[in-house]
């Protein structure tokens, strides 16, 4: 039994961040985890994961479309998927293991094992009771199914079992058409797969920007992802090798079914909070299960936070790692702050899609005067040489102020050029600032120039 100052309960990217920076402010810290190794869902199971098999399968498409175009000769590419498994486990280790080496060179304690609150100022670890000035709960997210699915992650599977399939399935299903779906449905239809995507609404990725929507899906259209547009799927009836699904259209209350030898159930995740003995302890919930914070991740218990998936707000990894700094920073009688109209969210297909602040969708509901500056790919020559010039970036500003509100991209490496937006929305910056900033040539961050010049007098290329 010890007593600290801060014990973080989970270690994923909320949590890990959480504890490295309360070290960081010289408070004796302890992170709970009752995985066997650190990082929580995005190191073990999520974003890291399926980056590695985004990647393998982006090479692999690459080799197939574009090697002979750019004169390389290769033997048609062949997939060992047992060896793709093990680059995906392999960078799974190295990550966690990093956070490891992390917490001793900091000298975060891990307490191993799941963790209860049995009262506020002290945390349960097995027969352990450990005394915590303050806790902050870190427990994130699991993966939510539907009503007449059964998930039993072999032949309807959720991304986790997505994540390590024992081969590659002749045929998919995948039921949304959000990012996780998209992003591993990608992954399954550059490997051979034939895959359906059944999605409730009329468009993919919903929240974002309508022209990105249709852009998006369209593109995906053509790497030969099939969609179900409208559907509600009803039921889904598994044997041990294929599984069938059966869905309604919204349009006619037609029901169809489709087979397949995999069913990816991608609709949504939920917060993670079970077996902490919230409810003994009257820490105040949603009716959607999130711990309720206050604007400083306060839970009604004194001493008790709450950060990352667990709460309200976009479930993303940087979200909450900047929550884990800014609850730090709080505990230790800082100004922690996030600004969550800077939250970019990104799609990593190809070509990737990143997004951040307002859509034009957002700003016609306000009713806010705005511009936007749009620019395609096709102009940029860099883009062309790499056969990347499919997509756009926009920029959304201020009719008035010329103020950024948001900005919309799709396209290569979107996920990294949206950043120096964000930068530019954090100082208040204008359009024009950005396109008055002399980019490097020849570069996909041009684009973002010429964007930024189409909310003025016009870009050049185009
Ligand atoms: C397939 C997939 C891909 C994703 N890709 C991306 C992406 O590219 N970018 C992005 O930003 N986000 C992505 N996400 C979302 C991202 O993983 C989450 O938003 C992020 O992990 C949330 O962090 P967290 O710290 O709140 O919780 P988590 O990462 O869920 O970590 C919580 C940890 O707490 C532990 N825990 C829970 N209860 C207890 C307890 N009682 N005692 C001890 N330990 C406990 C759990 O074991 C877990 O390790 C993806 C998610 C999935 C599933």
């Amino acid at each position: 039994m010890a007593s600290y100052d801060v014990i973080i309960i989970g270690s994923g990217p909320g949590g890990y961040v959480c504890a490295i920076r309360c070290a960081q402010l010289g408070l004796k810290t302890a992170c709970v985890e009752g995985r066997e190794t650190l990082g929580g869902t995005c190191l073990n199971i999520g974003c890291i994961p399926s980056k590695a098999l985004l990647h393998a399968t982006e090479m692999l498409h690459e080799t197939e479309e574009n090697f002979g175009k750019m004169g390389i000769k290769v033997l048609r590419p062949d997939v060992d998927w047992p060896r793709m498994l093990e680059y995906k486990n392999e960078t799974i280790e190295a990550n966690t293991k990093g956070i490891e080496f992390l917490f001793k060179k900091n000298k975060i304690d891990w307490l191993k094992g799941w963790g209860s609150i049995p009262e506020a100022g002290k945390v349960q670890v097995g027969d352990e009771v450990h005394d915590a000035k303050n806790i902050v709960i870190a427990t994130g997210s699991e993966a939510s199914s539907l009503p007449g699915v059964d998930v039993d992650e072999k032949v309807v599977v959720t991304s986790t079992g997505a994540l390590e399939l024992g081969k590659i399935p002749k045929s998919m299903v995948v039921i949304g058409a959000g990012v996780i779906g998209l992003e591993l449905g990608s992954v399954y239809g550059r490997l051979g797969t034939d895959v359906t995507v059944i999605e409730f609404l009329d468009v993919v990725t919903p929240g974002m920007d309508a022209e990105v929507q249709k852009t998006f899906q369209r593109i995906l259209k053509r790497q030969g992802l099939k969609f179900v547009m409208g559907a509600a799927v009803q039921k889904v009836s598994a044997t041990k090798t294929k599984a069938k699904v059966t869905y309604k259209l919204k349009k006619n209350d037609k029901e169809e079914t489709v087979e397949a030898e995999t069913v990816l159930v991608a609709t949504g995740r939920k917060p993670f909070t079970d077996g902490l003995g919230l409810d003994a302890i009257g820490v105040a919930m949603s009716d959607r299960g999130q711990i309720i914070t206050d604007a400083h991740w306060k839970t009604n218990l004194d001493g008790v936070f709450a950060i990352g998936d667990a709460i309200d707000g976009p479930m993303l990894a940087h979200k909450a790692e900047d929550e884990g700094m800014a609850v730090a920073e709080t505990i230790a009688g800082q100004a922690g702050h996030v600004n969550y109209g800077v939250i970019p969210g990104v799609i990593y297909t190809h070509p990737e899609v990143a997004t951040v602040g307002k859509t034009e969708e957002q700003l016609k509901e306000e009713g806010r005067a705005y511009k936007a500056g749009k620019f395609s790919f096709m102009g940029n020559g860099r883009a062309k040489a790499n056969f990347a010039a499919d997509g756009f970036v926009k920029i959304l500003a201020d009719k008035e102020s010329d103020r950024i509100l948001g900005a919309h991209i799709i396209g290569p490496m979107a996920g990294d050029l949206i950043h120096e937006i964000c930068v530019a929305m954090e100082f208040g910056a204008a359009a024009e600032d950005l396109a008055r900033t002399c980019h490097a040539h020849p570069t996909y961050s041009e684009a973002v120039r010429e964007a930024a010049l189409a909310c003025g007098d016009g870009p050049i290329h185009s």
